[in-house]
């Protein structure tokens, strides 16, 4: 181990042994005796992994927690459970986060990367199976006006039961089916394509692709309250958002239950989503053409030094036009695929593969990068995601002479850094697996637990009983002397990996001698 070995020898090597390359070190203190070591947490343990062997391991996770939950026969029962180390951990942190921004706010200083750090802390606690928001939102919601708010769809309403299991239905032998549903839902056209490019790229509307990939998120949770009314159940769903090769993105879902086929198409055909918004509609400022801030005053007019109206403003403004319509409308497009799935069954094996497919790659990845037209089309779609307003805070507001909202001196219109922007996201910023609260009776985080208490077990190495208080985490500050360089502790973790799968072959081996039935799957 002493030897130098070229990092990226090391890495590969860490992958071909599934063995997380990114991890995050952390000191773990055990309150029952004092002791503390460096642990190296997986980088997907919680958030979207960064590594390649995380990506492998999340999406087996994934495929497990959707084939558990499609077609349950009994009611999940949901109680949360008590917080895990791990967990506990990360509200710690997200307490000194808070306090830090807090007395930064007071100081006057920019708080733009805390707050980024805030919200990216917020999903990784989410991630990590802690349900709401931890802190509570400091600020309060906005009344809206009458004018602004979504009309509802014209689609039938049932009572509903309350039940998140689908009907079952007994064929006259006693046989009982229990069927369950798949589809995918897209956006509209924005022009003709042909191998993932647009025939004409000057005739495809890159404006209309960027803005429903911005809301799309919007779109889908209308689309499953839709769902859930005209159902008259709790349907319960399992999704992915994944790219199309036109690049923008479109949904899978695996739905616990089954509606008719023609109320399903109703309901797709009669969700959208309104976005409203300031005008989107001239281009007020732009280039070295830029809004001036002023301290005490906010972001001026560069020409008649007027201040421009702020967020709050803009939109009474709106709530006062009688004439105001939405600033863009989400909806889906014609093409809706959809299957009625049996338990158990090849089908449903299938759809719960291509539900997983592409859950590794990025949204803004070219299907083939040597691909001339597809890599022009990923700029042009790329460019116009980057000049749209990805939020209420995004500096893209400034182009349309409007103040973001928590405007704040460096805001630059086309330079904001909100996830949404980025090419590898290409507007969609949301979650990529979207899994109802119902659908099984775990959340990832448990779902994980369930492999690890097995090996546990399998290595005859007793459980810890339930303290969830036992160990308190501690970030390991950069350049800490007691941590070892990256590649020792991959190459440890290489060993401890191959150790553990030669230990599980050893133990599967024994117990196939004696009952082969007994350890299938063991290894996986
Ligand atoms: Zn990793
Ligand atoms: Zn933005």
């Amino acid at each position: 181990m002493g030897l130098p070995i070229a990092r990226e020898v090391v890495e590969s090597i860490a992958v071909q042994n599934e063995v997380c390359i990114r991890p995050v070190p952390l000191r773990r203190i055990d309150t029952h005796t004092g002791a503390s070591e460096i642990i190296d947490v997986p980088c997907g343990a919680t958030l979207e992994a960064k590594c390649p062997s995380c990506a492998k391991r999340n999406r087996h996770l994934r495929v497990a927690q959707c084939r558990e939950g499609w077609h349950l026969t009994e009611e999940p029962a949901i109680t949360p459970g008590p917080a895990d180390d791990y967990q506990t951990h990360l509200i710690e942190q997200r307490a000194d986060f808070q306090a830090a921004r807090d007395q930064a706010a007071r100081d006057g200083h920019d708080t733009a990367d805390i707050d980024l750090a805030i919200v990216e802390l917020d999903e990784e606690i989410n991630a990590a199976g802690v349900r709401g928001n931890v802190i509570g939102s400091p600020v309060t919601k906005r009344a809206r006006s009458t004018r602004r708010r979504q009309d509802a769809p014209d689609l039938p309403k049932r009572t509903m039961a309350r039940t998140t299991l689908g009907r079952v239905f007994r064929s006259p032998h006693g046989k009982v089916f229990r069927p369950s549903m798949f589809l995918t839902l897209t956006l509209p056209s924005y022009g003709k394509v042909k191998d993932g490019v647009p025939v004409d790229p000057d005739r495809y509307d890159y404006t209309a692709a960027a803005r429903d990939a911005l809301h799309f998120s919007k779109l889908v949770d209308r689309f499953v309250q839709n769902l859930r009314r005209v159902a008259g159940f709790d349907v319960q769903y399992f999704a992915t958002v994944e790219p199309q090769k036109r690049l923008a993105p479109h949904l899978h879902m695996a739905i616990r239950g089954t509606l008719p086929r023609a109320e399903l198409r109703q309901i797709v055909a009669a969700t959208y989503h309104q976005v409203w918004w300031p005008p989107l509609d001239t281009v007020r400022f732009e280039a070295s053409h830029l809004p001036v801030w002023e301290d005490g005053a906010g972001y001026l007019d560069p020409d008649t030094g007027e201040v421009l109206p702020t967020w709050d403003e803009a939109l009474d403004q709106l709530d006062r036009d009688p004439d105001a319509e939405p600033v863009h409308v989400v909806r889906f497009g014609q093409q809706l695929d959809l299957q009625g799935v049996l338990a158990g069954t090849k089908d449903a094996d299938q759809c719960i593969r291509y539900l997983s497919k592409y859950l590794t790659k990025s949204l803004g990845r070219i299907p083939d990068p040597d691909h001339e037209g597809q890599r022009r089309h990923a700029e042009r779609l790329g460019e116009a995601v980057r000049l749209e307003p990805c939020s209420a805070s995004c500096a893209n507001w400034l182009r349309y002479g409007v103040q973001p909202k928590n405007a704040k001196p460096g805001m630059t219109p086309g330079r904001c850094t909100a996830k949404a922007h980025r090419p590898e996201h290409l507007g969609y910023a949301g979650r990529r697996v979207l899994v109802s609260r119902k659908w099984s009776n775990k959340t990832l985080t448990e779902h994980k637990q369930d492999r690890r208490t097995w090996a546990m077990q399998a290595l005859g190495i007793p459980e810890d009983p339930a303290d969830p208080h036992r160990y308190t985490w501690r970030p390991i500050p950069n350049g800490d002397a007691n941590l070892p360089p990256i590649s020792v502790r991959l190459l440890r973790a290489v060993h401890e990996r191959q150790r553990w799968r030669n230990h599980m072959t050893e133990l599967q081996t024994r117990a196939d001698d004696q009952d082969p039935s007994a350890t299938q799957g063991m290894a996986a």
